[in-house]
């Protein structure tokens, strides 16, 4: 039977997504085996690290500045890239295959759900879209992660005639998301990106 302790801070990285129970007793061993000077230095670096980051105002980036390093940069292509987390552009950064600008859509449309996050960050989206021509979404193609690309879609062809929007190819594995494409898949899925043609009510 383990502590009360140990089992209070297993519920608390419980909370973590996608961290499995073994993931989670691997790190509590990990921390059992740390000095207590490390433990408390890896609790001021986490508070700083969280007081230091916060969101890009422009394109939900998480960094340290208002405005992020991306969206500051004048020489980059006229697309712009829709992702579902910051880690996506930092993926995307990293490969170097891609040199417009992104927006962090944090949220999936949800036929069970109120939306309002969803609402909240179309609005954000459209207020950019105004100075693109090109839009791609990178959102996993999983039930949900389709349906939301096609509301985002559906919004924005009524609002701006002259946009083009595109998803990353079927090349992704199925229910993959940008997260976990190896290189290759990825650098293809952008490739390949696929026109997300207007229906005749979108015209
Ligand atoms: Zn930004």
């Amino acid at each position: 039977m383990k502590s009360e302790l140990y089992q209070k801070l297993f519920f608390e990285l419980k909370k973590i997504p996608s961290l499995s129970k073994k993931q989670i007793s691997k790190i509590i061993e990990y921390f059992l085996e740390c000095s207590e000077s490390n433990i408390l230095d890896l609790n001021s670096l986490i508070l700083n690290f969280k007081r230091s980051t916060k969101k890009c105002s422009i394109c939900n980036y998480l960094n340290n500045q208002d405005i992020c390093y991306i969206c500051s940069d004048n020489t980059r292509d006229k697309k712009l890239m829709v992702v579902e987390q910051s880690a996506d552009i930092d993926k995307f950064e990293e490969l170097k295959i891609y040199k417009g600008k992104y927006f962090v859509f944090d949220t999936f449309y949800d036929l069970k759900e109120n939306n309002d996050h969803f609402f909240k960050l179309i609005d954000e989206l459209k207020k950019l879209c105004k100075s693109y021509n090109e839009i791609i979404l990178a959102f996993n193609l999983s039930i949900i992660g389709r349906l939301t690309m096609e509301m985002i879609k559906k919004i924005l062809y009524k609002d701006f005639k002259n946009l083009e929007i595109y998803q990353l190819s079927s090349g992704l594995p199925l229910n993959g998301s940008v997260e976990y494409a190896d290189p290759t898949t990825l650098k293809e899925s952008l490739d390949n990106k696929i026109n997300l043609k207007r229906n005749s009510n979108e015209k």
